[in-house]
């Protein structure tokens, strides 16, 4: 049984929620349009070819937002190879430019000589060492310039985003635009299905939410959302940087000075 099969099923409101978050990719656009013609966009959309951004970058393009809104894929090295092919027919088919952003590899290559290829099972430090080289320090260099962002992130993901709101200003830095914080998974397959949505086969081998391949399990049925992230840690550590808020981080910086993310 498929991905779709299993899981595309619109809530009642689906029509709204539809509605508010193409209102919301349009405002964003104009409210963070680039400042001259040919100029690089001023707002990104952070894909992790995961469903959700699948979705978000298939309306980007479809409401032609191209102009103001770029792609980008954080390639960590670690990859599966199903999320790789899905990139590489991502980059083929969409108008908006999709930029992939790689570790540096001496980083890479100095941390695995120190730690080992699976550093991250061995502790919560070492894992979140090798999400600052792999995705954090990627991140940043995805983001410089930018004065907004998008992300995929839902409400219903986990408890630790369960009140994502649809705009978030509480980084000075940067705006960050979360338009599906509404959407239930349902929801998601159902538009995956109706647009014909191309997404990572994973999703169809019970991966709800994918990840680096050592660091991302299937889960069986009636397992939380995010359980196949980072299976072998507690629920509370389970997040990788990308999503924690700044006071957060500089919380866990003074605990902990190898965990930066
Ligand atoms: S998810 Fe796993 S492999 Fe990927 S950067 Fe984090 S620890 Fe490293």
């Amino acid at each position: 049984m498929s991905a779709i099969d299993l899981n595309a099923r619109a809530s009642a409101t689906f029509a709204a929620k539809l509605q508010e978050t193409t209102e919301l990719l349009q405002q964003a656009a104009r409210d963070h349009t680039a400042t001259a013609a040919f100029a690089p966009p001023r707002i990104s959309l952070a894909c992790s070819l995961g469903a959700e951004d699948m979705v978000l970058a298939h309306l980007v393009n479809q409401l032609q937002l191209q102009a103001h809104i770029d792609i980008f894929v954080l390639e960590t090295g670690q990859l599966h190879p199903e999320s790789l092919a899905l990139l590489a027919r991502l980059k083929a088919s969409s108008v908006a430019a999709v930029k992939v952003f790689t570790p540096e590899s001496e980083a890479v290559l100095q941390f695995v000589a120190r730690e080992g290829t699976n550093a991250m099972y061995k502790s919560i430090e070492l894992r979140k060492a090798c999400c600052q080289i792999r995705k954090m320090a990627p991140l940043a260099r995805a983001l410089q310039g930018k004065t907004a962002w998008i992300t995929g992130l839902r409400r219903e993901q986990s408890g630790a985003r369960a009140e994502v709101p649809l705009v978030d200003t509480s980084d000075a830095a940067r705006v960050k635009f979360n338009p599906l914080a509404n959407w239930t998974w349902g929801d998601v397959w159902h538009f995956i299905a109706e647009n014909k949505v191309d997404y990572n086969p994973l999703h169809d081998q019970f991966y709800p939410s994918i990840g680096c391949a050592p660091c991302t399990r299937a889960v069986s049925a009636g397992e939380d959302f995010r359980a196949g992230r980072w299976w072998w840690e507690d629920e509370a550590a389970k997040e990788c940087g990308l999503h924690v808020k700044a006071n957060a981080l500089s919380d866990t910086k003074q605990h902990n000075t190898k965990a930066t993310a």
